[in-house]
């Protein structure tokens, strides 16, 4: 059952900050604040979907359409040599946050990932990165 009180529903509602990148009427993309790679975003539907189960198919092929969008963006903005796309679905398939979200990380050459979930990125970095993105979107 989706939880009205997770915490990218309340990004959506303004009730908690974000740096955000991007919005259309269906999705939403922010920086992640405990980036597996600078740069790491998250898009997310506009519309309640706990996981992938319960996601309206319109939902979902609008955050895919709008994935597509903010990893070229990604690979601009970063110039990464690659982009991770990532989406988990319950606790046992990694997720933390029970509104469904796409990760887009960019990658590079020899660099692993950090761990998920790990340190928070310093404030002035992710409008850094917000604003790379943005521009490499415009
Ligand atoms: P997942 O649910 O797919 O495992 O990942 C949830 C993601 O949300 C993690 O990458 C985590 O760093 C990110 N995250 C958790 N809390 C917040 C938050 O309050 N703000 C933002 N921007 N990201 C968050």
């Amino acid at each position: 059952m989706y939880d009205d009180n997770n915490i990218f529903a309340k990004i959506l509602r303004g009730e908690i900050p974000c740096n955000k990148v991007y919005e259309d009427d269906a999705t939403f993309v922010f920086m992640d604040i405990m980036p597996r790679s600078s740069g790491h975003c998250l898009v997310i539907p506009k519309s309640p979907a706990r996981d992938i189960y319960d996601c309206d198919e319109a939902a979902l092929a609008a955050v895919m359409k709008t994935t597509k969008k903010i990893a070229i963006a990604s690979k601009k903005a970063f110039d990464a040599d690659g982009i991770t796309v990532q989406q988990f679905n319950e606790s046992a398939g990694g997720q933390v946050v029970f509104h469904l979200h796409v990760h887009v990380i960019p990658r590079f050459e020899g660099v692993k990932l950090r761990p998920h979930s790990g340190d928070i990125e310093a404030a002035n970095m992710l409008v850094e990165n917000a604003d790379k993105l943005i521009a490499a979107l415009s």
